[in-house]
């Protein structure tokens, strides 16, 4: 197949010319001269706004407490009267302990768990689907209160008491990228802050994993990847806004270095989620030309590779110590030669980077193949040559379609079939 062949991908939305790097920090010198990043950012949330979530409460008009800061909490208990000291009495029982009924809240009255429980919930995302790899690997679909579904899935670790979190962030996708499932599927919504951190809760609900472990113990789900369905950066707020939650020491207290955020390359928001957040960046390049990445990597037209290189340089959070993980799908005949890898080391100069090589998880109606074992290791081997680690990502889960870029549609498509024979699984009580 040639990269010609790819399906024809549709131009980002918006029509605002490129902002390039080295203009915008131009601007920072010259404030005569506009700030296009700025631009862009306003541009891109004032996008996600459109797609905003649905208020965060149950069908009865009480509020979930999931999702709100430490000072939204202390409003929160200052409207029902109490004091706002109870936030912190709160966050513990949520996010420490776990718990998810006022009653099981020991520390607190009778008399205020129950005046708790009638203006509020601490919610969990519904299970609609819930299946087990036969490697271990547990892939759930949840549905959301709007009856809206993504799915997250956790992947152990084959030799340690560890394992990641795969987590979604929207909806299906804007992005279109010419590999990708959930690219096939539209943008329906941006998750919420309850929901994306409803996703770990509930996730550690299903493995038992409460209270919270204390500072280095070892956790089952140590690590969190925002490699789900649709791109963090496009939903910035409110995945912020939910990593804070789960950062603050004082309820799940997963550090910023458990943490990675995958991107396709939304370079105005780059150096906000270093600057705001430090966790760990993942860049999905899969081309090392502008030409191919056009076609992959639709989002390239706005933000080509010149542009992404240079905000990976200036990336905050990044160092000898905490690589910027570039991710690269292989894929048969594409962007498989050692000309390309020889590419991409001289791309990667200058960044503290290693190499994360996929193999293509194929599709139905998808024509790309993966590439060879032969290619993949020679490929990986022109890396490791240069000095970076390159590994290449077992396909985990792939019988329960929870594998990078399988998410969704396929299992949308399964529970399609199955809701003709029977009555789709209501969401748990508290749910949304
Ligand atoms: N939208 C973000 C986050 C999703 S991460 C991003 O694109 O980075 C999903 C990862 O899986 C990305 O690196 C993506 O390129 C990869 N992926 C998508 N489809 C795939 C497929 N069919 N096979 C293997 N990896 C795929
Ligand atoms: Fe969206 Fe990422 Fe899939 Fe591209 S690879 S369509 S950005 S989820």
């Amino acid at each position: 197949m040639t990269t010609s062949s790819a399906a024809p991908v549709a131009m980002p939305a918006s029509s605002s010319a490129p902002t390039s790097v080295p203009e915008a920090l131009g601007s920072l010198q010259n404030t005569s001269v506009p700030d296009l990043t700025a631009a862009e950012r306003t541009r891109i949330q004032a996008k996600a706004a459109l797609f905003a979530p649905p208020p965060a409460r149950t069908a009865d008009g009480r509020k979930d407490l999931v999702g709100l800061s430490r000072e939204e909490l202390g409003q929160a208990m200052v409207e029902i009267g109490e004091k706002p000291f109870r936030a912190k009495q709160l966050w513990h029982w949520i996010y420490h302990q776990g718990a998810t009924d006022f009653s099981a809240m020991s520390t607190i009255s009778k008399p205020m768990q129950a005046k708790l429980a009638e203006h509020f919930v601490v919610g969990r995302p519904g299970i609609a689907d819930e299946q087990t790899s036969k490697d271990e690997t547990r892939k759930f679909l949840f549905r959301f209160r709007d009856g809206q579904e993504a799915e997250t899935v956790y992947i152990p670790d084959r030799r340690e008491d560890r394992g990641a979190v795969c987590i979604s962030s929207q909806v299906g996708c804007t992005l279109s990228c010419t590999f990708c499932h959930t690219g096939t599927q539209k943008l329906v919504r941006n998750l919420g802050v309850p929901e994306i951190v409803g996703q770990f809760m509930a996730a550690r609900d299903s493995y038992g994993e409460w209270p919270s472990p204390a500072g280095d113990t070892p956790r089952l789900l140590s690590t969190i990847v925002l490699m789900g369905m649709g791109e963090p950066l496009y939903n910035y707020d409110n995945v912020a806004k939910a990593m804070k939650i789960i950062m603050d020491g004082d309820g799940i207290g997963l550090s910023r270095r458990r943490i990675t955020l995958s991107t396709s390359g939304v370079v105005p928001m780059m150096a906000r989620c270093g600057e705001e957040l430090g966790v760990n960046l993942a860049i999905s390049l899969h081309a090392v030309t502008d030409e191919l990445r056009d076609q992959l990597v639709p989002l390239n037209r706005k933000y080509p590779i010149k542009e992404l290189m240079a905000a990976c340089r200036a990336y905050p959070a990044a160092s000898n110590s905490r690589r910027i993980t570039f991710e690269y799908i292989m894929l048969r005949g594409i962007n498989d030669s050692d000309a390309e890898a020889r590419e991409l080391v001289r791309l990667l100069k200058g960044i503290p980077a290693k190499v994360n090589l996929i193999p293509f998880n194929p599709w139905p109606g998808s024509d790309f193949k993966p590439s060879t074992r032969e290619r993949l290791a020679s490929f990986a081997n022109i890396i490791m040559d240069a000095g970076y680690s390159a590994p290449i990502r077992m396909p985990r889960g792939r019988d329960i379609l929870a594998a990078c870029g399988q998410l969704k549609t396929a299992s949308e498509r399964r529970r399609r079939a199955e809701t003709l024979a029977d009555t789709p699984p209501l969401p748990a009580p508290n749910s949304w």
